[in-house]
């Protein structure tokens, strides 16, 4: 597996590449990480993941501060998966206007999640774009988990007639339904017991009404729970940890099946339909 810590050795190796399957993450991997690896390894040639916690997507300088760093960890998961090479740039490397330029959408960036963290997805959207347009690959991978930030970046593909196929990878949870995130390690022990409610409520097929309730009760902040073409999705808070998920929905507020509980084992290769 090689490293590669800058954008001309980045460059290079592309170069010699016939074509990419592109993970880009924030490091912190977990099974949720390794699911798009998997995708990414049975659907592409040479697969190429990216490590790089974005500061222009944090609107909380403390939640930065604390994003969990398990460098070394992650690269032995990365290597035992199989994957061909990694990019571990640092901010000047990608942002050499210093972010004075900036890719945004004026529409449902602003809804959900975008309504809460300011400036969130402009920062995705940057990064996303800067690497794409770096490492120009053919398919790059992106969970489910994060719903908006899938819908945003396929809307930037196809607003900007990039040449890469979006691929959705299904929502890989813990055995007690939780949705994997790297932020989970920061939740206290009681706090971890709680979390599963979140998954289980959004799943119970009860009204909204009834699961915002339920959600209260259960010790979260909502921030919101709200359908979105086939989606539920909610973002909550529990002490300092905000959670995000979401579960397929229909209007008739009753799940019709359901929800599968999905490890990297079960993860299909083939993606789902997000849209
Ligand atoms: P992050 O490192 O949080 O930026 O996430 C990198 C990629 O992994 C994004 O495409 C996320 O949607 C995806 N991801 C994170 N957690 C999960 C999960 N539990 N299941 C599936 N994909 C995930």
């Amino acid at each position: 597996m090689v490293l590669l810590k800058n954008i001309n050795e980045l460059k290079v190796w592309c170069a010699s590449q016939k074509s990419i399957g592109f993970v880009p993450t924030m490091g912190a991997l977990h099974a949720g990480h390794l699911s798009l690896v998997k995708a990414a390894t049975l659907q592409s040639e040479t697969v190429l993941v990216s490590i790089f916690v974005n500061p222009t997507q944090f609107d909380e300088v403390e939640d930065l501060e604390n994003y969990p760093n398990t460098l070394d960890d992650d690269l032995t998961l990365l290597k035992a998966s199989g994957v061909s090479a990694v990019f571990l740039p640092d901010f000047d490397q990608l942002y050499p206007d210093d972010y004075r330029y900036q890719l945004s959408e004026n529409d449902f960036s602003m809804a959900l999640c975008g309504a809460h963290r300011p400036g969130h997805f402009d920062g995705v959207l940057t990064v996303v774009m800067k690497l794409f347009n770096l490492v120009k690959p053919a398919k790059a991978f992106f969970g489910e988990k994060d719903y908006q930030q899938l819908r945003l970046i396929r809307g930037m593909v196809k607003a900007f007639f990039l040449d890469v196929e979006v691929v959705p990878c299904p929502i890989i949870r813990e055995k007690d339904g939780l949705a994997m995130s790297s932020r989970n390690m920061r939740l206290s022990k009681k706090e971890r017991e709680i979390a599963p409610q979140l998954f289980k409520i959004i799943s119970s097929g009860q009204s909204i009404e009834r699961m915002q309730k339920m959600i209260e009760a259960a010790g979260f902040e909502l921030d919101y729970l709200t359908t979105q073409g086939d989606r539920l999705l909610v973002a909550a808070t529990l002490g300092e940890i905000r959670l995000i998920d979401n579960v397929p929905y229909n209007n008739l507020r009753t799940l019709k099946k359901p929800v599968e509980l999905r490890s990297v084992e079960t993860c299909p290769s083939k993606p789902s339909n997000v849209e």
